[in-house]
């Protein structure tokens, strides 16, 4: 099969179709921009030229749609099948002001382990294309409408794809195509150093969110195993760095779990931690997730946590909880993967 174009830019859709006039890439790239389904639609090609791309592209995009669930709430989660079989979901969260965000994958699985995820209790199969990152904002805005903001935190950790997570930003912020401004994308990491400072370093300029969860160095390393190798201080000198070299404000997420990281003193620790950095915490109460060994936190202590940072000083935010009756909250992919079709 061809090399899907969805996750090219103009001047390389040109030279893999062949055009020796390059503008005729950027046509391309506007028409799958736009929703097209095949060269078929693109009626500025001239016909002949239209004819032998069609033969050799029966099927523009490389994914499809194999599986649609839809929650009272407005949320939808999507499965959608690979080239190779393999599958991934992709949800489309809608706000009271209807404003809405895609929140997309990057990897089948993911390998970080984080034992309230479960994403993190499937393993990991591989690294998304490009094309298959790009494809599920395709999807999303052909069935729903545009969402008007993206978040890398579907499954899979984003900063072990880098590559390919930066093309696929390049592809969807190119202004002659979907053109989403930068800083309405958001990538979540789990709280890889290296990839951290590359980041700031080498950008994409886009909004960093940084999945804590607890400042307490026990706790985290037994809820997250990245801890074990980049440890709080590491990541907060990485976030510092950060910080230097763009001036962001950083979403710290804290995932909060009935008796074990939802105490007061879990919460000043965050605060503690967090002080000499400009940020913002983002308090989701844990989404159930069947067979792991945890519990809700319980209404109050989600208060008393909102109230102690936001007395330290902190602006805080809750996760709503959108999107449980199609476990497709934050946490709660990869229950449809292994579905029969
Ligand atoms: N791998 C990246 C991005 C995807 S995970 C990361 O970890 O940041 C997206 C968010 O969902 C993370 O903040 C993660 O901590 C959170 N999460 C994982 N499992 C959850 C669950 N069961 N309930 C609530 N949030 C969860
Ligand atoms: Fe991977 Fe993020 Fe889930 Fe951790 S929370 S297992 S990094 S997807």
């Amino acid at each position: 099969m061809e090399r899907p174009l969805s996750g090219l830019l103009p001047r390389e859709i040109a030279a893999e179709c062949g055009f020796d006039r390059p503008f005729r890439g950027t046509q391309v790239f506007k028409w799958i921009a736009a929703g097209a389904q095949s060269f078929q639609d693109m009626t500025n090609i001239p016909a002949p030229e239209r004819e032998s791309l069609s033969a050799r592209f029966p099927s523009l995009l490389g994914t499809t749609v194999d599986g649609r669930f839809r929650d009272e709430d407005g949320t939808v989660k999507l499965r959608l099948r690979l080239p190779d079989g393999a599958a991934v979901e992709t949800v489309l969260l809608t706000d009271i002001e209807g404003r809405k965000t895609a929140c997309i994958s990057t990897q089948v699985g993911c390998p970080m382990g984080c034992a309230f995820c479960k994403t993190g209790t499937l393993g990991f199969l591989r690294n998304l294309e490009a094309f298959e990152i790009v494809e599920q904002y395709l999807h999303l805005t052909r069935m729903f409408g545009r969402p008007s903001n993206l978040v890398f935190m579907g499954m899979g950790e984003p900063l072990l794809n880098l590559a390919q997570v930066r093309r696929s930003v390049e592809v969807l912020a190119h202004p002659e195509g979907i053109g989403l401004s930068l800083r309405k994308i958001t990538i979540s990491t789990c709280g890889l150093t290296e990839g951290i400072r590359d980041l700031a370093d080498s950008g994409p300029h886009v909004r960093l969110a940084v999945s804590l969860t607890s400042a307490v160095e026990e706790t985290r390393s037994g809820l997250m195993p990245v801890n074990r190798t980049r440890g709080l201080a590491d990541l907060r000198d990485a976030l510092e760095y950060y910080q230097g070299k763009t001036g962001d404000r950083i979403t710290l997420e804290a995932v909060l779990i009935g008796g074990v990281n939802d105490r007061s003193e879990d919460i000043q620790a965050i605060a503690d931690w967090s002080r000499p950095l400009k940020v913002q915490v983002n308090l989701i109460p844990w989404n159930p997730v069947p067979d792991l060994p945890f519990r809700e936190p319980a209404r109050r202590a989600v208060e008393d946590a909102v109230t102690l940072l936001e007395s330290a000083g902190i602006p805080v935010t809750r996760r709503m909880r959108r999107g449980r009756g199609v476990l497709g909250a934050c946490g709660q992919l990869g229950d449809t993967l292994r579905a029969p079709d």
